[in-house]
């Protein structure tokens, strides 16, 4: 059995610093280290859909933006499918059979979705879809049978309900899905990014992000604004790390060679932070520190951006013939859980002559 990948982000918004860290940067490693055989990138239009019924407008409009991040982040279309969830009708078919296998309670379950009900103010009037979508998360996954999911630690339920409908699933009908692992960030700190107002997730519904396609005085504007240790007030005071947006982002972005490029007087984060916290390091600093290692990052995604921004339409002809490929696998998995579930009915040619054969004996 190869190794397949199947990931994807919501169209609701353009890709934030959030989603480079948590996956986008880890799926071009993956891609680039050539050690999966197929690559499946899902801009999932139906599901965010699921929380905008109201507003088609937005997720249309962000298919392109989200498109456009994933080319300058060095996705490409050579070495992987990128393709529009709504246009593989397959995975709306697998989710009306997976519905079957899961219950009520277990979806109300789902810490993520919990947590995203009550951001959404949902509580009392949840659209059945945005309840469902671990389910239709369950069939984007299976449909390719992936293997692995490269996703940030929101993820996790998901991941592990989609593992739950495979293996009822399979120990019913018989072994026709794949179980999936999923592929957290090495780095503890891009597992969730915080926003840049110190909330826990940075997160396009928040507002509280620095966007890939930010410019240089964007994110600078961002960084120096950035929340930090709310009782670090004077230079001379002592300050906290821990919870402290700026170190955070620091320890998922410092590379070796920022310090010797960018604040050559400390060698290394460490010797950093023990400044910050015995007092006498000012957030200024960090945060222009900081500055330098974001734009250092950013700099080649804009400037790709731009590129691909001129030539819209071969972006759209990118997504469309990565959906058609993508169409041709999920039929073919949703063929065999058909058969599986003994919904085959014209294609098992057995089975019809022995009805008939049945029938023909009562005569
Ligand atoms: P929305 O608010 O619309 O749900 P989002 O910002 O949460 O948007 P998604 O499209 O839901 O983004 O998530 C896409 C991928 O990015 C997922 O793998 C998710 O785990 C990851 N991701 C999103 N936000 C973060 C974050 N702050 N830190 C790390 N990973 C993240
Ligand atoms: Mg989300």
């Amino acid at each position: 059995m190869g190794k397949i990948i199947l990931t994807g982000d919501r169209p609701t918004g353009k890709l934030h610093i959030g989603h480079y860290v948590g996956s986008l940067k880890r799926r071009v490693e993956l891609q680039n280290s050539g050690e999966f055989d197929e690559i499946f990138i899902m801009i999932a239009d139906a599901q965010a859909l699921t929380d905008n019924a109201d507003n088609p407008e937005k997720v249309r409009q962000n298919i392109i933006e989200v498109a456009l991040d994933y080319l300058s982040c060095g996705l490409d279309p050579k070495k992987c499918t990128l393709f529009i969830q709504s246009q593989i009708p397959q995975l709306t078919e697998l989710s009306f059979y997976y519905m079957n296998l899961v219950t009520v309670s277990r979806l109300q379950r789902n810490p993520t979705v919990k947590s995203e009900i009550a951001m959404r103010n949902f509580e009392t009037s949840i659209p059945v879809g945005f309840f469902t979508y671990p389910i239709s998360q369950a069939a984007d996954i299976t449909a390719f049978k992936a293997t692995t999911v490269p996703v940030g630690e929101d993820q996790e339920p998901m991941i592990e309900q989609t593992r739950e409908i495979v293996r009822k699933f399979n120990s019913i009908y018989g072994d026709a899905l794949v179980e999936p692992d999923i592929l957290l960030p090495d780095n503890k700190a891009c597992l969730r990014l915080p926003g840049t107002d110190g909330k826990a997730k940075m997160s396009k519904s928040l507002g509280n992000c620095i966007y890939l396609s930010d410019t240089e005085e964007e994110v600078k504007k961002k960084v120096m604004s950035m929340y930090t240790d709310p009782n670090h007030i004077q230079v001379s005071d002592p300050g906290q790390v821990e919870g402290n947006t700026v170190f955070t982002y620091l320890d998922a972005f410092c590379k070796e060679g920022d310090f010797e490029k960018y604040l050559p007087d400390y060698k290394n984060l460490d010797e950093l932070k023990d400044h910050y916290k015995r007092g006498g390091l000012g957030d200024v600093k960090v945060k222009r520190f900081l500055n330098s290692i974001l734009q250092a990052e950013l700099e080649p995604i804009r400037q790709r951006r731009k590129e691909y921004e001129a030539n819209i339409p071969y972006v759209y002809q990118v997504l469309k013939e990565g959906s058609q490929k993508a169409e041709a696998v999920a039929a073919q998995t949703l063929q065999g859980v058909k058969e599986a579930m003994k919904i085959n009915y014209f294609e098992d040619l057995d089975f019809i002559e022995e009805q008939a054969r049945k029938y023909k004996g009562q005569e």
